[in-house]
């Protein structure tokens, strides 16, 4: 049986940017191996969801994978707490959460990020501090409140004499969501922090934005005095003094999975709560990584060792590499091309001498664009490439967005991808 490699670099599509001569970062890169695998390959640009969505990673992931996401989208708050290990039942409250330095009136966002250097030790203390001190009380409920990576977290509210829907808007923003629940990046505006509300008249949906309400000016009096921000203010940093929310969820999604739509047995290899969530929920098995070393280049040749590893025991090996995204909201066009070249490097370089690309279908792909010239999500399309396992060459001679747009596949949806591949798979 052929095997199938899927390969997606987080927010790898971009839009031509002026600090590299007018190219794209994945166009200004060097990347000589997944440029042969295009050129021995056939290529196309895929709109992760459709035209005129910029989304957030959780939906634009389901729907790559094959997914129609207003179909199954459940919320991302879901699919982190799932991802982290918690224990999430229908009607139970989950949202997703940014560490994020507000002003003294709490009026305003001044970095949904924390300056981006909240270590995951500091976040963790931080986390902490709430869960002893925070006690909700609007109506009888517990909670806790997990830092995942980072200035990340994820917040399960559980209610005690009844059930939370997760139709309310969100705290943080930078996001808005449909009433279906799929989180839209905004444009970057003025970041005023918005009270959480009901999005439907029901009175689950107004306890569960009272809660959250309640959570982020209790937890903002904690983290205000707490001694790691005490210190990061000391050392000129910003403070993590509020918790922004957003993308909460009561259920459960029920899709089916990669085997009873495919008859494939997954492994997934992913850095992220969202995308373990979805994987898992998938019905994916997670191929276990050791933490990152904080070495992107040692990091990338161990994802190389354990995809060629796995591809023994699986019929598909899942990996999501988030490099490129964090540098395309930072605006950062050099670093992201950076990136891009140390995966080419070391992830692809150790990869290609070994990989049987006789047997193997690799896909390489994004989820989504996450262009320099914006910092944030677009409903640009990303580039893609099929290659290996005998699949005819088009006449594509780079990887990039220019070249990928001539490229015989032309212009897919997300959700058309994975048929495409299996059937390429079982031909
Ligand atoms: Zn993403
Ligand atoms: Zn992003």
């Amino acid at each position: 049986m052929r095997k199938l490699l899927y390969v997606v670099l987080d927010g790898l599509g971009d839009l031509p940017n002026p600090r590299l001569n007018g190219k794209t970062p994945l166009e200004a890169a060097k990347t000589p191996r997944m440029d042969f695998l295009a050129k021995k390959g056939k290529t196309g640009l895929m709109y992760p969801i459709r035209k005129g969505v910029a989304p957030e990673s959780d939906a634009a992931v389901l729907s790559i994978l094959g997914y129609d996401p207003f179909k199954y989208h459940s919320s991302r708050g879901v699919v982190e707490a799932v991802g982290s290990g918690l224990d999430f039942k229908d009607g139970n409250l989950a949202l997703r959460c940014n560490f994020a330095t507000v002003d003294e009136k709490c009026e305003f966002v001044l970095d949904r990020r924390v300056g981006r250097n909240l270590t995951s030790e500091e976040a963790f203390k931080l986390a902490e501090a709430i869960n002893k001190n925070v006690r909700l009380t609007y109506v009888p409920s517990t909670f806790i409140f997990k830092s995942t990576t980072a200035h990340r977290g994820v917040l399960l509210i559980k209610r005690l004499d009844g059930k939370l829907s997760g139709k309310i808007t969100n705290i943080d923003p930078a996001y808005t969501r449909t009433l279906e629940g799929v989180g839209v990046a905004k444009a970057q505006t003025k970041m005023k922090i918005e009270k959480c509300l009901p999005m439907i008249n029901d009175e689950e949906a107004k306890i569960a934005a009272e809660l959250v309400n309640e959570f982020a000016e209790k937890s903002h009096k904690i983290l205000e005095k707490h001694e790691v921000n005490l210190k990061r203010l000391e050392e000129g940093k910003p403070p993590a003094n509020y918790v922004l929310t957003r993308d909460a969820g009561d259920n459960l999604p029920r899709f089916p999975s990669f085997w009873e739509l495919y008859h494939l047995r997954f492994g997934c290899m992913v850095e992220m709560p969202v995308e373990r969530g979805i994987a898992l929920l998938c019905g994916m098995e997670e191929i276990p990584l050791p933490p990152p070393t904080g070495n992107l280049k040692t990091d990338y040749i161990i994802r190389a060792g354990k995809v060629l590893d796995f591809l023994q025991k699986f019929d598909g090996v899942y990996v999501h590499i988030k490099g490129p995204d964090e540098p395309g909201h930072d605006g950062d066009a050099e670093r992201k091309m950076q990136i891009i070249e140390l995966i080419d490097e070391h992830f692809f370089g150790e990869l290609m001498d070994k990989l049987d690309l006789k047997n193997v279908l690799v896909v390489v792909t994004s989820d989504h664009s996450t262009p320099c010239i914006v910092k944030a999500h677009t409903d640009d399309p990303v580039p893609f490439l099929i290659s290996g396992n005998d699949v005819l060459a088009d006449k594509t001679k780079e990887f990039n967005e220019k070249e990928c747009s001539k490229g015989s596949l032309g212009v897919i949806k997300g959700p058309e991808l994975m048929p495409m591949l299996v059937k390429l798979l079982k031909d």
